[in-house]
């Protein structure tokens, strides 16, 4: 984790936002992510230079931005990001936590987990001769990570064409427009309304052009549109119910004077003394502190809302008894706990294009949940057009499904998991099934009565 020589000032009444970085292998997140960082002043010059020389050391100077958010030895020595690393910075209008996610294929379930925290998603392209064509193309993550991207949750996407610097590319307008127009189709299949939901920019991450500030018309005289932080600042995502009751996915925990517990609130607030619960296992406890990101004095505050990333103390439950995947809760309204329930799902893509049947056993991504699970049941069911609603009757059973179909199925987990229905938290009901390293389907829940 990078850490600032200057503390950063907490200004509550900024928006929050959660921020990940998405595309192909070697598409440029880190490096962005690094520059984003040197650019609003949390990356000094020395942490920069320091960057630079451990990179040169390892053979790899061309990755020294990307070594400001590749933080672990075992990422520099590969040049692959792993794990989701996490940074803050802010804008004019909004306080961001960058939340980096690998795009290497086997690390596809950690950035399920980076998504699924993430109000928007950078989704960064190599404009560089042939990588966009092999991240989009032929088995290339671009698309992947796109469709997952929209299944969970991220509704607003900013697409960057990035390496527009580099010398097969020159800022070539030509290479910019045949990039969006391949993939605005893409876009508009996986759910996408690109004119409310996408945005285009022109970028260089290595060398910071068109970044914080506009695009210098010696450099690329065609382009007059925004740059990134002004289309960070302006981004307009949906409001989501203050009010609701509260609800905090926990993504990793660790001992300190008490439980600490990591996660997003998805819904409503928490205050320092807050009796909560946490689900499954009904354990009730109290909240002793509250921090923002990181548990440093700087970062402590007396209460947080919707959308905040944090880290809260807990007395009453041992560490060892808490799991990723577990909920923080109110205790008035808890989260439900199921071990089957019923949902919507498209299929994605099978392992050596086998069919899908009843029975079939995957591993199931929902919020901070990674659960074995298996397929019980597999059925259709009519929509009555005047409603919208399902109608009950017409439910027929389906044998098996393929690539591309859209089918309602009834999934039972090993352990007892805390989720809700889509229609009711969209962050909490939306899931992806997973198997050989493979996203098989995507889907949501409609119902936990199962
Ligand atoms: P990630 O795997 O998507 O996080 O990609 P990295 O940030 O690690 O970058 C992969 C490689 O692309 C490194 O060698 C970077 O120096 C290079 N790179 C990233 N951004 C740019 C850019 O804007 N221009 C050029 N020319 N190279 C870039």
């Amino acid at each position: 984790m990078v850490s600032s020589s200057e503390p950063v000032a907490k200004e509550v009444n900024k928006r929050h936002l959660n921020v990940v970085f998405i595309g192909h292998v070697d598409a440029g997140k880190s490096s962005i992510a690094g520059q984003i960082l040197y650019l609003s002043g949390q990356v000094d010059e020395r942490t920069i230079q320091k960057c630079q020389k451990d990179a040169k050391a390892n053979g790899r100077e061309s990755w020294f931005m990307a070594y400001i958010m590749d933080v672990n030895e075992e990422e520099r020595a590969k040049g692959i990001t792993v794990e989701v690393a996490q940074a803050d910075f802010e804008t004019e209008t909004t306080r961001f936590t960058i939340l980096d996610a690998p795009g290497h294929k086997s690390y596809v379930p950690n950035m399920i987990s980076g998504t699924s925290q993430a109000d928007i998603g950078v989704l960064v392209i190599s404009a560089r001769k042939g990588e966009f064509e092999s991240g989009f193309q032929g088995g290339g993550q671009t698309c992947e990570h796109i469709q997952l991207a929209k299944t969970l949750g991220i509704s607003k996407l900013l697409v960057v064409v990035n390496k527009m610097d580099d010398k097969t590319v020159n800022w070539s307008k030509k290479r910019y427009d045949e990039i969006e127009s391949e993939m605005v189709p893409f876009l508009k299949f996986s759910g996408y309304n690109v004119k409310k939901d996408i945005q285009f920019l022109p970028i260089s991450g290595l060398r910071g052009t068109n970044m914080k500030t506009r695009m210098d018309k010696k450099v690329c005289p065609w382009w007059d549109g925004q740059c990134l932080f002004e289309a960070l600042d302006v981004i307009d995502v949906p409001p989501r119910d203050l009010n609701g009751p509260f609800r905090m996915p926990i993504f990793d925990k660790y001992k300190d004077m008490g439980a600490v517990v990591m996660g997003e609130v998805e819904s409503g607030s928490v205050h320092e003394g807050d009796n909560l619960l946490v689900m499954p296992n009904k354990v009730k406890v109290k909240v002793v502190a509250i921090f923002f990101n990181e548990e440093k004095v700087k970062d402590k505050v007396n209460s947080a809302g919707l959308g905040e990333n944090l880290r809260i103390r807990i007395i009453g439950i041992e560490e060892e008894d808490i799991r990723p995947g577990f909920v923080l809760c109110s205790i008035e309204k808890p989260i439900p706990v199921v071990n089957e329930f019923v949902a919507q799902m498209k299929i994605l893509g099978l392992v050596d294009n086998t069919l899908l049947a009843a029975g079939y056993n995957a591993n199931l991504h929902i919020h901070s949940v990674l659960e074995n699970c298996e397929i019980m049941e597999l059925f259709t069911q009519k929509i009555d057009p005047k409603t919208g609603k399902p109608v009950d009757p017409m439910k027929k059973k389906v044998v098996f499904v393929k690539i591309g179909d859209v089918v309602m199925c009834r999934i039972k987990v090993t352990n007892m998991i805390c989720i809700e229905k889509f229609s009711d938290f969209q962050q909490l009901g939306r899931f992806s099934l997973r198997s050989n390293d493979k996203t098989i389907a995507i889907g949501k829940v409609t119902d936990i009565h199962a």
